[in-house]
């Protein structure tokens, strides 16, 4: 028979598979397994609309059966089968669900992939150097055998069956000098695995076991009989009572369900009575998924109807704001037979997911308080997309969250909520005072940040890109309003001093203009008393900041007109400025240069470029010599 081609992609797995780079073969056993239940779901789920296609609900079962002279371990469930088609499309096409993306040959990352993401099916071949898989489906005419040993391509081809489902036989390699395959034939090694990662799964896995029992009536004598038995003790976990519960239990569904080998960071499992009735268990992880932060993440929790699931990912569920939360939803209130679409719709769903958002917050507020280093951890991993929920959907939502954000302040360089920063304010203080830079030593290295700490107040350190339109969002937090330091909101000074930078500034509005136009690049040019030792620095006028700016022209979209109002600061008092009126008077050619190098100087500590560098470096030069 002709062999047909795996596609590039299923090729490379497979070939990863068979040599074995991964040395945690074992799971081959938790994917099949996986497999088959879900595929027993999807045939009881269709039964819901076409009873005949169905069984009765305690005749579902996954089985194993090993066979040690055959050297075959056998697989089978009585789930929906898969047609020739789905055959060719499900096992000779890997990474349809999109979760394995190769871009990377490296073979230690691959490692790293399979971690993050199981390897469904084609694990089989970790253990395995010839798998068959003979499936039916409900209604068909025809079975059929689908067989491959590896890289090389499959066959497919016609054959009988009795029962709809599937069996998969795996002949097990033959050991090698360092590699044990033929545990995977005892019995008591597949009893150990399922228990070890496939416990939950609902459906009861069954196994034959030959035993010898006492013949009744016959003193002495023995018979050998043939007892099955469930594995699996197949309550999900989520039905237990949270008491009950191991922390081991717990990690493990975690780890099975989503493939994070790191255990969660916190576990929220409780049961809701009253209006709606239902029982949640919900992670978060203690780390970011690697692909959290990108398009590809899906957030969901799965949701159930009295133990049969009917959504794997509910993305309703949850609001985005929470998508790190993973988790399982149970509740009888809502319909088995909903379908995707109305479920949208559906106003159980929506009550239990306000409640779920509830807890999640309450609870995250309640980590903060008992235990701040776990909660600085979740924040690190999850604080961006909290941020990024203030400040989306217009701000609908940052009531919900302004206690749960924390910013690096400018005291001792550690997080802190902006209740904790409220509550540090000395009584005269206006403001809630922030500054930007790429670090938080970055950010206080600006002269006006300087300029606030010695004035005794504490400032928020913004380093993301979201931080600035977070606080923009939020506005105020308790009556206070959030000023950023580099712009013209920023007000220390007293009422004696602004008029004098009021007269000094109407004084020498002659030199003022000669240092906007030799420097450029400036909607204006004033004297400032709040820039400590620095001679001069830049602010913003006019509600775009320039840090705002900086991100905004990031933008894939950004036309270049999104640029904030540069005002170009200047320390009266500093010797610099002396020097600069001095040559004013004297020599303008030499002024304008001086001036071209303050206002690179400013944009160099704004964390902007300077127009031209080459200028830049021969101005300097001509100084040095
Ligand atoms: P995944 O389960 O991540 O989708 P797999 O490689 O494990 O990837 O399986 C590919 C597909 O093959 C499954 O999505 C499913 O449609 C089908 N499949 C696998 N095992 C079975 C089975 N026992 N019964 C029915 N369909 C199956």
């Amino acid at each position: 028979m002709k062999k047909k081609q795996f596609k590039t992609e299923s090729k490379k797995l497979l070939d990863m598979m068979i040599n074995s780079i991964y040395t945690n073969r074992e799971i081959f056993l938790r994917e099949l397994i996986s497999n088959a239940s879900d595929a027993i779901d999807k045939r009881y789920f269709r039964s819901l609309t076409e009873p005949e296609s169905g069984l009765n609900r305690d005749e579902y079962e996954i089985f194993i059966k090993t066979d040690k002279d055959a050297g075959t371990l056998t697989v089978s469930d009585n789930g929906c089968g898969m047609t020739a088609e789905e055959l060719e499309n499900n096992l000779g096409t890997i990474a349809k669900s999109g979760s394995l993306d190769f871009k990377n040959e490296n073979s230690s990352d691959n490692v790293d992939i399979i971690g993050q993401f199981g390897v469904g099916f084609y694990s089989a071949f970790m253990v395995a150097d010839r798998v068959t898989v003979t499936s039916k489906v409900y209604g068909a005419d025809t079975a059929y055998r689908w067989e491959s040993e590896g890289v090389d391509g499959y066959t497919l081809e016609p054959c009988e069956k009795d029962t709809v489902g599937t069996e998969i036989v795996l002949h097990i390699k033959p050991d090698t000098e360092e590699e044990d395959y033929c545990e995977f034939l005892e019995q008591y090694t597949v009893q150990r695995l399922v228990k070890k990662y496939s416990d939950f799964i609902h459906h009861p896995i069954r196994m034959d076991f030959e035993t010898e029992k006492p013949v009744e009536g016959e003193e002495g004598k023995t018979e050998k009989v043939i007892e099955r038995r469930t594995l699996n003790s197949m309550t999900p976990v989520w039905k237990k009572q949270p008491a009950e519960v191991t922390e081991e239990e717990y990690k493990s569904f975690y780890s099975q369900k989503y493939y994070d080998y790191e255990a969660p960071l916190k576990v929220i499992h409780y049961r809701q009575e009253g209006a709606v009735e239902y029982t949640a268990m919900l992670f978060i992880p203690s780390h970011a998924p690697i692909d959290y932060y990108s398009k590809n993440y899906e957030k969901g929790l799965t949701l159930y109807s009295s133990g049969v699931m009917i959504m794997e990912r509910c993305a309703d569920a949850l609001p985005d704001y929470f998508s790190f939360v993973k988790g399982v939803i149970d509740s009888s209130d809502i319909s088995l037979n909903i379908s995707r679409e109305t479920l949208q719709q559906d106003h159980q769903l929506k009550t239990i997911a306000k409640a779920v958002e509830k807890k999640i917050k309450s609870e995250l507020l309640k980590l903060m308080e008992a235990d701040r280093e776990k909660y600085e951890t979740f924040y690190k991993a999850f604080g961006s997309q909290l941020k990024f929920g203030v400040y989306s959907d217009y701000g609908m939502h940052k009531d919900q969250l302004k206690d749960l954000v924390m910013f690096i302040t400018s005291n001792e360089m550690k997080y802190s909520t902006l209740k904790e920063y409220i509550d540090r304010m000395p009584s005269e203080q206006k403001a809630i005072y922030y500054a930007c830079g790429d670090t938080p030593e970055k950010a206080m290295r600006l002269p006006q940040a300087a300029a606030v700490k010695a004035k005794g107040y504490e400032l928020l350190l913004l380093t993301e890109d979201v931080d600035e339109f977070t606080l923009q969002t939020l506005m105020s937090y308790d009556d206070k309003k959030f000023v950023n330091v580099a712009t013209d909101e920023l007000d220390l000074t007293t009422e004696e001093e602004s008029k004098k930078l009021k007269e000094e500034n109407e004084s020498e509005k002659e030199l003022l203009d000669f240092i906007k136009e030799s420097a450029g690049g400036l909607n204006s040019v004033k004297f400032s008393a709040s820039l400590g030792d620095h001679p001069a620095a830049l602010s913003s006028e006019g509600g775009m900041s320039i840090e705002m700016a900086k991100v905004l022209s990031k933008m894939p979209e950004a036309d270049g007109s999104l640029a904030a109002s540069l005002v170009l600061e200047i320390n009266s008092g500093h010797p610099v400025t002396a020097k600069i009126k001095e040559l004013f008077a004297s020599d303008k050619d030499k002024c304008a240069k001086y001036c071209k190098l303050l206002g690179a100087q400013a944009r160099l500590l704004s964390g902007l470029e300077i127009d031209d560098p080459e200028e830049f470096t021969r101005l300097v030069s001509e100084l040095m010599v």
